[in-house]
């Protein structure tokens, strides 16, 4: 995959840029390495006053770093000035709660002083993807630097100017040169990156197929990975839920980021004795939004990132409706304009074992189904072999107890629309993936848990 910052909205190529060559990549592992044995040594309260100037530089700089996303991938520009606000507060939260998080923690044992101390381990590789193109990267980058990691990012191949803009705003936040550093490679890189010996280990938000060829070449060498892959959200409403707040945030959940989240509503599991209404409403809204240029203020829906995921996702459509699935609305490509366009599209009836049932839908596809009970509710949700988040809509207390702890997720958001958030850790489990990210569990992923124990 060429290395291009290609404009979905108008499928014009703006800009390539060449790969690394293998001397480039020695001369910045060897860079990264180098820094790491210095920046270990660098008092917290230092990385602090950096990562809190990495948010004051994305909040000064929002609006350019906002249209670079648009430009790059297609998000509604509101949305992605909200994405550069959120990497501040994330970085704020690092600067404002790392040293408590990395605090030496007293044990009592037979020794007469024994404690957990936590230290860095050293390059730490993201392999990143395009869909939140700063958020993933902060996500991973606040804590780890603030762990006194070092990090190298080999991001998505199309959102190669982002890549480059994150590694400016971190140097121009005053962390050393190094300590963090864009390398523009492709996947094809990752493997020999994750085999050297100054690579300790690695991050990887994106597609199963890339989380399990990091895993295994990390396996090889005995490397410890983090993944988060792909999901497919059930959103699960039951009868005495408030259908109107249901149904509205049922629209953002799957229409955010043009439908491209992992953490999107996806397969909505609605009890029988709603699911007209819900349709009934859910169509409405659906038909009312505004598909276009995602430059515009007042545009709900830009295009798809790529015309592999238009391709993917046209696929997944036509052949669940080859094997029974009704379509709604929607269904086709928009083909009358440039760019990779698809519209809000609603699949119900849709028959065990098509794609629609299985797979994740990267793009603006509502997934139906109409259950009895909340027995068949549950075996719905827990039915793919994703688990990262789930949202759940009942004022139902018995209800609710069950929701929360019968779901096969990372999270369960009841009420509420599956979001992260610093304070609270984000992952999944089953095919989505292992480890967390965020708050206090994200940022003991890359340490060393070292075990100190004196007579
Ligand atoms: P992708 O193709 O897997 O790309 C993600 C990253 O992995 C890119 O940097 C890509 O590089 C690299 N990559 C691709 N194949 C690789 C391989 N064989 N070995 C090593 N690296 C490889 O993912 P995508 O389709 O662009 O992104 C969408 C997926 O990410 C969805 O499944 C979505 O649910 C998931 N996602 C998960 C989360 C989460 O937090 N759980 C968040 C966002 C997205 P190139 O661009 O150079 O190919």
């Amino acid at each position: 995959m060429a290395i291009a910052t290609i404009n979905p909205t108008t499928g014009e190529t703006l800009k390539t840029f060449e790969p690394l060559t293998d001397t480039d990549i020695e001369t910045k592992l060897a860079q990264a390495q180098k820094a790491f044995e210095q920046y270990r040594k660098t008092e917290i309260t230092q990385k602090s006053v950096w990562l809190q100037a990495a948010a004051e530089i994305l909040e000064r700089d929002k609006e350019n770093l906002g249209k670079l996303i648009t430009l790059e991938m297609g998000k509604p520009l509101k949305g992605a000035i909200a994405e550069i606000e959120k990497c501040a507060s994330g970085c704020r939260y690092y600067a404002e709660h790392a040293a408590e998080l990395l605090a030496d923690v007293p044990v009592s044992t037979d020794a007469s002083h024994s404690f957990i101390r936590y230290q860095p381990l050293g390059v730490i590789l993201a392999v990143m993807p395009w869909n939140f193109p700063f958020w993933q990267v902060f996500r991973f980058a606040a804590p780890a630097l603030m762990a006194g990691n070092v990090g190298i990012l080999k991001h998505a191949s199309n959102v190669p100017q982002c890549a480059l803009a994150i590694e400016e705003v971190i140097h121009q936040a005053g962390f050393p040169p190094s300590v963090f550093q864009t390398l523009l490679v492709g996947s094809e890189r990752v493997a020999d990156l994750i085999a050297d010996h100054r690579v300790k280990a690695a991050t990887l938000t994106g597609s199963e197929a890339a989380g399990a060829s990091l895993a295994s070449s990390a396996g090889k060498q005995i490397k410890k990975t983090v993944l988060e892959l792909g999901g497919s959200d059930p959103f699960i409403v039951m009868p005495s839920a408030d259908l109107n707040a249901a149904v509205a945030t049922a629209v953002t959940a799957r229409m955010l980021n043009n439908g491209q989240s992992c953490i999107a509503a996806k397969r909505f599991i609605v009890v029988d004795e709603i699911a007209d209404e819900f349709e009934k409403q859910l169509l409405e809204k659906f038909q009312s939004l505004k598909i276009g240029d995602p430059m515009l203020p007042d545009i709900d829906l830009g295009p798809l990132a790529t015309p592999g995921i238009l391709k993917d996702l046209d696929y997944q459509v036509q052949e669940s409706v080859k094997h029974g699935a009704k379509l709604i609305t929607g269904g086709q490509p928009l083909l009358d304009r440039p760019g990779n366009f698809y519209p809000p599209t609603i699949l119900t009836d849709i028959p065990p074992g098509t794609p629609a049932e299985q797979e994740e839908f990267f793009g603006p596809v509502a997934l139906l189904f109409r259950v009895a009970d909340i027995d068949a509710a549950i075996i719905a949700a827990n039915v793919t072999p994703f688990g990262l988040g789930a949202s759940a809509w009942t004022t139902n207390e018995q209800e609710r107890d069950r929701l929360i702890s019968e779901i096969e997720a990372g999270a369960v958001f009841i009420n509420g629309l599956v979001k992260s958030d610093p304070r609270l850790p984000f992952g999944g489990i089953k095919r989505s993936g292992y480890g967390r990210e965020l708050s206090s569990q994200g940022i003991h992923e890359f340490v060393n848990v070292k075990t100190v124990w004196v007579k």
